[in-house]
């Protein structure tokens, strides 16, 4: 065909997305198609899903636009947002983020499109920075032991209360003390999780905790309005009462006051956000956490501990908790999952980079900032809330004044603390300059105020300050490990950011097929609105009318994901989907409430549920029922009807995964729906796997009445390492009323006492530009068209496998859904070879294993989702296959049981230059076992690393240099 005889729509076919983002091509396509037995990809979803649930009208989110119209489209809706400066506080600070982690860290794949490090050996540089994060929290709050980031201040508070009510001896208690200087989000936060675990709470000032009998009481240090109180004598008050005390701080007063660990604190949190990371209207963030090694059992979320490796290394893993839900389900000690990774590695490469001292710099210009602007308003009269201060000066006003001091402030473009009476609080941060003070100075004062900033400097540097208490002021040294002390010019920190990187296996590597993960393309086009200044510069309890952009995108993209999952309302507040379920089954519990059916307190759930589902149950106070599957996978449709039927006055809902965890489209879902709603139960649908529905099916056609999405799976969210990530929940109308909403800015008219699930009100905000870019450049023919083509891809692949390996699970006609598992019991029996080896082994072809041991031990779960074209498809398979032939070979005994490249997988670089390499197979075959594995070879930088030794011997902080040399 000649150019000229093609339609304009012909020649502006690279501009299309949809092709992008689908890995194989439409020739790949039909190849696929043929090799899997369907004429088209409409015939593969006749043969797949159950005709009875198949969409009776087209999804519609109107039509793709380019990448380029996508991103002018978003830039304008941007422009709606106002940049003003922000001073308001309440933990969350206007940042410089160290431009070398902008670009090598926020900005790039190498770090953002990693998973979870279930796989230590190809994740040892996210696993270091991690430890990093540690390390800084332990060094900051004066505690042992530091979790790996939660999800945000104010839900690490919550469960800094759920860990008291675990360890706290004083047992008969169920009171909880909450000072009234917390910030009032995590008040929030806290009261409504304390509504549904059954606690009484009590809100008072700081001081009346020693009156009471409580089995814990949080702290906030310094108080929310800016005052440093020396809490020494009230914790030990609480705790001779048995009371847990838990202290929320602000990381960087921290640099400069006497850790809380120090005053005698159990648990020391709060957000990590001010170290490097972009406020972004609420989120993402990392929160830090930390307690004392004797409450290492019972601490929420993940934790890295240092091993070794089978060469004797050091080497990292996530110890104790890791899969924690898997394990304990509804014991576990928290529903945390998808955490904040990113956002922590981004704080603990801040402490890096500038290190002790150029932390001190900062927190002491802060802290002068504020010294100056206080000073400045009382020579004018003004009287202060607070006599001490690290960064917040709060001013008491009149209505009157008050009034005409927040105009003159808006007039200026600057926001003030607005929401206690009688006061007006004003923060500073790093960004706070000379300027910004003086201007402040007009707004408090007006013009000809006299007020000079460089006077008021040199008077408090002859006078001296004391806004800090001389007996608060830190006297410890912190970061004084080597890794705080070496990379501080910014070709140091380069390569050590680089360093890291290489060590991590991304999906700018090879695929990673973690099934129920969906780890699929996150394109550049997506990302790039991420860090506009537009979207990161705002503080998330700024004037709703300031955030116009935000609003407007968060309402369309909200829209969106109605009209895809057949809901009616949607909130975007939950900021993970075990948020998200945690959430949507408070919303249950209310709507029973609300009938007078507040008994109804049992959750089913299948036994092929992720963790986080008993553990959200646990959190709202329902009782699991487990539902037993039938041996292909399915729920035991009668062991269903006999619990619904025993519990049924009972019954408070079901939570079930669809398709199932098993990956296969149960035919009877809708009776599954159905049966619960005779019982008068509700239906919670998990929609971490959504990505087999969207625009095929949906959880409201089902029948379902509430789902979380993880954003960070189906649509496109990064995973960050292991967060960060976004559960909005979708629900049916008449649950709508039992939305959260938030004490401070109000979301939802009517909802305000419902409380909040995460501290900002939109959750991660700035991270929703992802998932709205992706369904603007797919329109609904292309995110139809993503899940045909990732069941074709998971179908695909199982059928290339079949006749290696077992699928343990098939729907109709033989058919998987959008993730198949192969079942590695028979061969473990035959041969000895376990999952862990072939797991380790796919990182010698340079791949991720799959999902291990979950849903069904003893086997892998392959995801390979849309986004992977036939090539990778095929090298991934034939690797699989490959190392099928090796187990052959130790099956029948042509290779020792233990002398393999099986059992000592992955191989490492030390182990091929060894000198003393007697293995009875050679390097080639160890390191190269396939010819396309040298054209992109990735080195695992540690050998298989001994978890039982890193358990037994848990050190959560950073090795002294020396363990490294001793080896
Ligand atoms: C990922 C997942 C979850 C938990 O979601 P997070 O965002 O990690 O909290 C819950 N259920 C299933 C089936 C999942 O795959």
């Amino acid at each position: 065909m000649s150019e000229q005889s093609l339609s304009l729509s012909h020649l502006e076919q690279t501009e299309d997305f949809i092709r992008r983002h689908i890995g194989p091509s439409e020739a790949e396509t039909a190849d696929m198609l043929a090799a899997v037995g369907a004429e088209s990809l409409d015939d593969l979803m006749q043969q797949t899903v159950p005709g009875s649930i198949r969409l009776p009208e087209p999804m519609n989110v109107g039509k793709a636009v380019t990448e380029a119209e996508a991103l002018a489209n978003l830039k304008q809706v941007a422009k709606k947002n106002k940049l003003f400066r922000s001073h308001i506080g309440m933990g969350y600070s206007d940042v410089h983020v160290p431009n070398v982690i902008l670009r090598n860290v926020l900005e790039n794949p190498g770090w953002y499109t990693a998973y979870t490090p279930y796989q230590p050996e190809i994740a040892q540089g996210r696993l270091e920075a991690l430890l990093n994060f540690q390390q800084l929290t332990i060094d900051l709050t004066g505690l042992e032991l530091a979790s790996a980031s939660l999800l945000d201040e104010a839900t690490a508070a919550a469960e800094a209360m759920a860990l008291a009510k675990r360890v706290s001896k004083n047992k008969k208690c169920n009171t909880y003390f909450i000072a009234d200087n917390v910030h009032p989000q995590t008040i929030d936060v806290v009261c409504a999780r304390a509504e549904m675990f059954g606690f009484e709470v009590e809100i008072a000032a700081a001081e009346k905790a020693v009156d009471g009998d409580y089995f814990g009481a949080l702290l906030q240090y310094p108080g929310t309005t800016g005052e440093i109180t020396d809490i020494s004598n009230l914790i030990a008050a609480v705790q001779s009462n048995k009371g847990i005390v838990a202290v929320a701080a602000d990381i960087m007063s921290l640099v400069l006051l006497k850790a809380p660990g120090e005053l005698g604190a159990d648990v020391v949190l709060g957000s990590a956000q001010r170290f490097g990371v972009p406020m972004g209207y609420g989120g993402p963030h990392a929160a830090f956490f930390a307690t004392s090694d004797k409450h290492k059992r019972s601490l929420p979320g993940r934790i890295i501990g240092v091993s070794k490796d089978t060469r004797g290394r050091p080497a990292l893993r996530m110890a104790l908790q890791t899969r924690e839900q898997h394990i304990r389900r509804e014991k576990a000690n928290s529903n945390i999952c998808t955490a904040q990774v990113l956002l922590a590695n981004m704080a603990s490469f801040y402490a890096v980079y500038h290190g002790p001292e150029g932390l001190k710099t900062i927190a002491n210009r802060i802290h002068r900032f504020a010294d100056i602007f206080a000073q400045g308003l009382t020579d004018k009269g003004f009287t202060l809330r607070n006599c001490t201060w690290f960064d917040t000066v709060s001013v008491n006003v009149s209505e009157e004044q008050k009034a005409s001091i927040i105009a003159n402030a808006l007039n200026a473009g600057i926001n003030l603390r607005t929401d206690v009476e009688g006061m007006l609080g004003v923060s500073f941060d790093e960004t706070t300059t000379r300027s910004h003070v003086a201007e402040l100075f007009n707004v408090f004062c007006g013009e000809n105020h006299g007020l000079e900033v460089g006077a008021l400097d040199a008077r408090i540097v002859s006078q001296g300050s004391n806004s800090i208490p001389e007996e608060l002021k830190r006297t410890t040294d912190i970061l004084t490990h080597e890794v705080f002390n070496q990379y501080h010019s910014e070709t140091e920190m380069l390569r050590y950011i680089k360093s890291l990187e290489n060590k991590d296996l991304a999906l700018n590597h090879s695929m990673i097929s973690l099934g129920s993960c969906t780890m699929k393309l996150n394109a550049t086009a997506e990302m790039i609105p991420v860090t506009w200044p537009e979207f990161g510069g705002i503080h998330p309890f700024a004037p709703v009318d300031q955030a116009q952009g935000y609003q407007e995108m968060i309402n369309e993209l909200s829209d969106w994901l109605i009209e895809i999952t057949g809901y009616d309302n949607l909130c975007m507040q939950p900021n993970s989907g075990a948020q998200g379920e945690y959430a949507g089954l408070i919303a249950i519990q209310k709507y029973h409430q609300s009938r007078g059916d507040a008994h109804r307190d049992i959750c089913l759930i299948p036994s092929s549920a992720h963790g986080t589902n008993p553990a959200s149950a646990n959190m709202v106070g329902l009782k699991v029922v487990v539902v037993d599957c039938d041996k292909n996978g399915n729920i035991d449709m009668a062991d269903l009807k006999a619990k619904a039927e025993e519990v049924s006055e009972n019954l408070s809902c079901i939570m079930v995964t669809y398709p199932s965890t098993h990956g296969v489209y149960e035919e009877t879902i809708k009776e599954i729906c159905d049966i619960v709603h005779q019982h008068g139960g509700q239906v919670y649908m998990d929609g971490a796997n959504m990505n087999a529905q969207v625009g095929i099916t949906s959880p409201g056609l089902i029948g379902s009445d509430v789902s979380h999405l993880n954003l960070h799976k189906t649509f496109c969210i990064p995973h960050g390492g292991g967060g960060p990530g976004m559960g909005p929940i979708g629900v049916k109308s008449h649950l709508a009323p039992f939305l959260p909403d938030h004490k401070v800015i109000n979301v939802v008219e009517g909802n305000q006492n419902n409380g909040a699930v995460s501290a900002a009100p939109w959750g991660s905000a700035s991270i929703l530009p992802i998932s709205y870019m992706y369904i603007q450049m797919m329109g609904s023919e292309g995110l139809k068209k993503a899940t045909e083509v990732a069941m074709l891809n998971a179908n695909y692949i199982a059928k290339r496998l079949t006749g290696h390996f077992d699928v343990l699970y098939r729907g109709r006609n033989d058919r998987v859904a959008h993730e198949c598992i192969i079942d590695l019991r028979p061969l473990k029996e035959a041969s000895g070879v376990t999952e862990m080896d072939v797991a380790k082994r796919l990182n010698d072809y340079g791949f991720h294993a799959p999902t291990m041991s979950f849903p069904v031990a003893g086997t892998l779960m392959i995801e390979p989702t849309e986004s992977e074209a036939k090539a990778e498809l095929d090298r991934f398979c034939d690797a699989m296959i490959s190392i099928r032939e090796e187990i052959a070979k130790v099956e029948s005994g042509e290779w020792d049981a233990t002398d393999n490249p099986l059992h000592n997988a992955p191989h490492t670089l030390a182990d091929i230059c060894d000198a003393d390499w007697n293995r009875s197979y050679d390097r080639q075959l160890a390191a190269y076992p396939a010819e396309a594995v040298a054209r992109n070879k990735f080195w695992p930088t540690v050998n298989r690393i001994d978890d039982v030794y890193g358990d037994r011997n848990l050190v959560c902080s950073c090795p002294s240099v020396d363990s490294y040399r001793e080896e």
